[in-house]
């Protein structure tokens, strides 16, 4: 009976049962740009962000995989932006030409090494993901290394690079112990969309994440023109040298100690609750925020890419802890908190220190696929077992 189901039969089903098994195994495609920091986030705008005008370096992609001596049309943009952001030299030429020359591949090899990307000098699908995603607009050449730093000895048995940074002149706040500054919100320059109350409980939750590790306590004051820090919302030009883009592109920026000058581009979709909040380029507020208070406290840009003060950050994408990097940076300035240990950081049950919205949203074809394969393997093996007592 089935003579079908014999020999050739089985050999047949075993055959198509590890082929399901293969197609449905959970798998990691080789992946042009890095699950959080994807491009489609840059480039798709919803139908209302259509009609605002985006001011994003999106174009840039095709500039991929050129290497030294391409000619590509627009790779001049591509320098301006590298001299925007300080892999450039400010004062250089301000005709820049399309081609791929050798200062550009020592922007790209320093750009490279400040973001923390594999370095290759070429214009990889990692380095262009990079370039793209919106950032903070303090330039990485305001920053200067502190992996020499020798002050913050610890003495914890971790070993770890240190890849923070502080402005020129390592400029904190100079205030006597203990310290508490005051912040005030613009009462002229503000985001319609977000409600006061929502705004100040961002802010409290960001400053209250430096003040746990430092000895230094933030309050809010109503009398903005006397605060230490004075945090208001603009657009395009706004009178300090350094205009705001429009949607995505730079982000924000702040000024260096003691300045206390905080900056947010009000043309973003800010967001605080990116569950509640469905735009593709929304942009977490808290995560800002975070980062930015860094700025404001002498940090310079990290190149470690969890760090808060890492200076890119995609849309839809949460990162409000600090890390041992941003930790250690902020302490080497002001000193520990008495209150913190910073083997918390490492007992802490472990999270994601940044969390990418777009991630829930994507349909969980791996698993379907793998419920799939499970019967479909559980309907052969009983047949199996069906074919084995009947033959
Ligand atoms: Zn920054
Ligand atoms: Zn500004």
């Amino acid at each position: 009976m089935f003579p079908l189901f014999s020999y050739y039969g089985r050999t047949l089903l075993s055959s198509l049962m590890f082929l399901l098994l293969f197609l449905s195994r959970p798998s990691s495609p080789a992946r042009l740009f890095p699950p959080d920091q994807e491009v489609s986030v840059v480039t798709t705008t919803t139908s209302s962000d259509d009609t605002r005008k985006n001011a994003t370096w999106h174009d840039f992609t095709r500039f991929l995989d050129a290497v030294k001596g391409s000619h590509v049309a627009g790779m001049s943009d591509l320098k301006e932006y590298f001299r925007r952001f300080g892999y450039l030299p400010p004062f250089s030429n301000t005709n820049f030409t399309d081609n791929f020359d050798s200062d550009l591949e020592a922007a790209v090899l320093l750009y490279q090494t400040k973001l923390g990307l594999p370095i290759t000098g070429k214009l990889d699908s990692d380095t262009i993901t990079s370039i793209m995603s919106p950032r903070c607009g303090v330039s990485d050449r305001d920053s200067t290394a502190a992996r020499d730093d020798q002050e913050h000895e610890d003495h914890d048995q971790v070993h770890d690079t240190r890849h923070f940074a502080y402005f020129y002149g390592k400029p904190r706040w100079q205030r006597r112990s203990p310290m508490t500054l005051s912040y005030a919100f613009s009462p002229t320059d503000v985001v319609k969309y977000l409600s006061k109350t929502d705004i100040r409980s961002v802010f409290r939750r960001s400053f209250s994440r430096w003040s746990a590790v430092i000895p230094v306590k933030f309050r809010e004051t109503e009398e903005y023109s006397s605060a230490d820090i004075k945090i208001g919302f603009y657009k395009g030009d706004h009178g300090d040298g350094e205009p705001f883009d429009g949607v995505l592109g730079v982000l924000a920026h702040a000024f260096s100690p003691e300045n206390g000058r905080f900056h947010l581009d009000a043309a973003e979709s800010w967001a605080v609750d990116l569950g509640r909040d469905k735009s593709k380029a929304a942009i977490d507020l808290e995560s800002v925020a975070t980062h930015e208070i860094g700025h404001v406290l002498g940090l310079g840009h990290s190149a470690v890419k969890d760090a808060v003060m890492y200076p890119s950050l995609s849309p839809r994408t949460m990162k409000v802890d600090l890390i041992i990097d941003d930790v250690r940076g902020v302490q080497a300035l002001y000193g520990s908190n008495p209150n913190f240990k910073i083997s918390s950081l490492f007992h802490a049950p472990p999270r994601a220190s940044s969390f990418n919205y777009n991630q829930s949203f994507s349909p969980p074809l791996p698993s379907l696929l793998s419920l799939f394969s499970i019967l479909s393997f559980s309907f052969f093996l009983s047949f199996f077992f069906f074919l084995h007592i009947h033959l």
